[in-house]
């Protein structure tokens, strides 16, 4: 299985500069490529092959006036931009014709030079880790890493980020074995909750962290500032560096804090359910589906990747359940609660419930169901299929946690167990 590492790493000015070249050129070679596809489309021609889109905007547009620059570079990087960019054609397309699962994937986009984020691609031919543990890129140098834990096995390839607060990450692509953990007995429903994190059916409760408040707090607060700065002003562009500096912090903070939790969970548990959070969302409105997705999803996927990887099994509750409808003692549907009810007795048995806690009761018990149900069974263990660590670069921006989940991994990551 695919896994990402992420760590700090810090350029030198000039590599700065070699590294701020070459995010250049690879945006403009992604930019042609795309361009040239969607000339094609338009013009009724066949969808143009990768091989002579690379011949085009790499090979032939270096001997261009125009494109003179793009040799300056590492070619590396360019090649790696264009195989980014048939990945994304390759998702879109898949998704239209419904071979691809998960959230509707759009068309590629054009880069912007204004992108929150910047980065560059090398394989194995593109990048060396050297002895003294300075991380080799071609035509840019040996540029110092802060090695927060080490790499199982010899990466596949490197990206390089530069996210908007200006920090410089080196996320691996490492081949690593599954290695299981002996089996435990339990099991547990997690509901997923707006008052606490969570709440699990061994009635263990997961609360808000509070320093993640704080952080939120402090990003509001200079986002407000931001706010009220002049257009195009240099204290508004101080303003927006601030923004993306609180928006790190807490991004970080709160994936440390999500692999603390599923890491403990993962540990004690030999299978969790999970209800499907689309249909949560869609069911608790706008304002906290924004709120609260971000992390959520992050929180699902983290644990799909870590029971994939130490054998334990994750399974979701895919129906519109009435989780919070029934009883988990008799089964009983109680009919609707709105949300401020948090205790509420069943009308058939007289069994008092916290809400969240007998529903998480209702996930496990569903969940197993489910999972008896399933062909195979609960014979095999570690059935999850991990989300495969994405070798491809979406055009994402800051704050959108779903597809920045690992990228800036701080001392957060994966092997944690
Ligand atoms: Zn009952």
């Amino acid at each position: 299985m695919h896994l990402r590492y992420s760590f700090r790493v810090y350029p030198t000015a000039g590599q700065r500069a070699l590294l701020a070249r070459t995010f250049g050129c690879a945006r403009v070679v992604h930019n042609d490529a795309l361009a040239a596809r969607k000339e094609a489309r338009k013009g009724g021609l066949p969808y143009p092959k990768s091989t002579d889109l690379q011949k085009r905007v790499i090979t032939a547009a270096k001997r261009t006036a125009e494109r003179a620059w793009l040799a300056s570079v590492g070619v590396d990087p360019l090649i790696q931009s264009l195989r980014d960019l048939d990945t994304a054609y390759r998702n879109f397309f898949e998704s239209v014709s419904g071979k691809r699962a998960g959230r509707p994937v759009g068309l590629p986009r054009f880069k912007s030079k204004r992108d929150a984020r910047q980065s560059l691609r090398f394989t194995r031919n593109g990048f060396r880790i050297r002895s003294n543990g300075k991380l080799n890129l071609a035509k840019i140098g040996d540029v110092r890493v802060k090695w927060s834990r080490a790499l199982p096995a010899d990466p596949s390839s490197v990206t390089v980020v530069l996210d908007a607060a200006g920090r410089y990450h080196a996320s691996f692509v490492v081949d690593v074995e599954p290695s299981h953990l002996p089996e435990v007995d339990a099991e547990v429903g997690i509901d997923l909750g707006l008052t606490t994190y969570a709440v699990l059916s061994d009635g263990s409760v997961i609360d808000n962290p509070r320093f993640l408040r704080k952080a939120e707090k402090k990003l509001k607060a200079v986002q407000r500032e931001l706010a009220r700065k002049a257009k195009g002003s240099k204290n508004r562009a101080k303003a927006r560096r601030k923004v993306a500096k609180a928006h790190a912090k807490v991004a970080d903070a709160r994936r440390d804090w999500l692999h603390k939790q599923t890491n403990r969970i993962i540990r004690e548990t030999q299978a969790v359910y999970l209800e499907d959070l689309n249909v949560r969302g869609l069911a608790r409105g706008r304002l906290a589906k924004s709120v609260h997705d971000a992390g959520w999803s992050t929180f699902r996927r983290l644990l799909e990747e870590k029971a994939a990887r130490y054998g334990r099994h994750v399974g979701i509750v895919h129906r519109a359940f009435p989780s919070s409808q029934l009883c988990s003692e008799c089964g009983h549907r109680d009919g609707p609660k709105p949300l401020a009810v948090r205790e509420w007795a069943c009308s058939a048995c007289g069994a008092l419930h916290d809400r969240d806690l007998n529903a998480a009761r209702n996930i496990l018990a569903a969940g197993q169901a489910d999972r008896l149900n399933a062909p195979g069974g609960p014979v095999r263990p570690g059935v999850a299929i991990p989300h495969r660590a994405r070798p491809v670069e979406r055009g994402t921006r800051l704050g959108d946690q779903r597809s920045t989940g690992f990228r800036a991994a701080g001392a957060g990551g994966v092997s944690v167990l």
